[in-house]
């Protein structure tokens, strides 16, 4: 089969693989037919994450059809469309029945982020994948949902909702301030909407993605790039600060920022992925009450999600900005690095 392979730091192929094989009773061998790009793919192209090592397929976001079941498969059969989730889980340990499902300890022992696809196994951006715990890991699609807007679950719903959203504990009526607009930005714009929030603000410094923030339930933007950028989002507050200020781009910067807007008593929820440590304030954010939360996302939440975006009531298919074929993936890969310029969202591979 084809598949996209990191070769490490700056170099990648889209080059022939062994045909994956099921390798435990509870392995599923799918098919994919639409996978896309996340950010964190061009970070392990860069060499920021060095567990990720020459020779692995890429990719953690998919959609296929069940091609083969382990002996141990119950939920699943040949032919069975289904959403591969980014992250593997057995649904049985300790970790699994805590809803912790990003710390899987799976039957070899092993933990956490091992069981994100494209790090420590093989991925979806390939002709074909084995996903180990399929009952516990792929959802059946129904037939109302299309492959693209499917594919939006496998990793940038659940990251904004989960860990944007409910780790923030966002009410009815909060004002949310959600800072980054990228696809995980705005799956936490379009999901807090759900969940009540009165006021959404995104803050951003590109106006395409503020436009974008519009579409998926914003009710006001700022431009970071405005040096009174932090009074105009606290005026929206009358003058109380945000309840819930959500940090969707993983910069120290950008964590600073989001901790000035919240009021006293106010949440910060951390989902952008930190490749250093920050200043945390302790003395200003013990006596403002402020309460921060973080973490690598569950997936616990899809199939709630699913239900929404089969209902229609969360726009999943407007993430996707470009289409490609599986043997332009190099193009799509350019597509989304340059998304300044080609305005790139969600990148499909189909
Ligand atoms: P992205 O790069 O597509 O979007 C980031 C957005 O932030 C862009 O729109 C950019 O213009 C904006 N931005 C950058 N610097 C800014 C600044 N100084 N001020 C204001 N805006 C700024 O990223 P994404 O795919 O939406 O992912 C967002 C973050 O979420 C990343 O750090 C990613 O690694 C992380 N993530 C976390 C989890 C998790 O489990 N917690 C899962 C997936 C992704
Ligand atoms: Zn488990």
């Amino acid at each position: 089969m084809k598949a996209l392979i990191y070769n490490g730091p700056g170099d990648k192929s889209w080059a022939e693989a062994p045909q994956p094989q099921l390798l435990h009773p509870s392995d599923v061998i799918v098919r994919v037919d639409t996978t896309t790009i996340c950010g964190t793919d061009l970070h392990i192209l860069k060499g920021d994450v060095p567990a990720v090592q020459p020779g692995r397929i890429l990719g953690h976001e998919g959609v296929g059809t069940v091609v083969e079941t382990g002996t141990g498969v119950q939920e699943l059969v040949v032919g069975d469309r289904v959403l591969i989730s980014c992250i593997k889980s057995c649904g049985h340990c300790p970790n699994c029945r805590q809803g912790l499902y990003s710390h899987c300890l799976g039957e070899e022992g092993q933990s956490g982020i091992g069981w994100v696809f494209g790090h420590l196994i093989d991925g979806t951006q390939a002709e074909f994948v084995r996903v180990p715990y399929a009952d516990n890991s792929l959802y059946r699609l129904p037939p109302g949902v299309s492959d693209v807007e499917a594919v939006m679950l496998s990793d940038i719903l659940p990251t904004g909702f989960e860990i944007g959203v409910l780790s923030g504990g966002v009410k009815p009526g909060d004002v949310v301030a959600v800072i980054g607009a990228g696809p995980v930005g705005l799956a936490a714009i379009a999901t807090a909407g759900l969940c009540g929030a009165g006021t959404i603000v995104a803050i951003d410094r590109d106006a395409n993605r503020l436009a974008q923030a519009l579409e998926f339930g914003a009710t006001d933007t700022v431009d970071s790039q405005r040096p009174d950028w932090r009074q105009e989002v606290i005026d929206l507050t009358d003058g109380a600060g945000v309840d819930v200020s959500i940090e969707a781009v993983g910069l120290p910067e950008t964590f600073a920022m989001a901790l000035s807007l919240a009021r006293p008593g106010g949440r910060v929820a951390n989902v952008g992925v930190h490749g250093s440590s920050v200043d945390l304030p302790l003395q200003e954010l013990w006596i403002q009450n402020i309460s921060i939360s973080m973490g690598l996302v569950n997936t616990n939440t899809t199939p709630m999600l699913l239900k929404l975006v089969a209902q229609h009531k969360i726009p999943a298919a407007k993430f996707a900005t470009h289409t490609f074929s599986f043997d332009q993936v190099l193009e799509a890969y350019d597509t989304f690095a340059r998304a300044a310029e080609t305005k790139a969202l969600k990148v499909i591979i189909t």
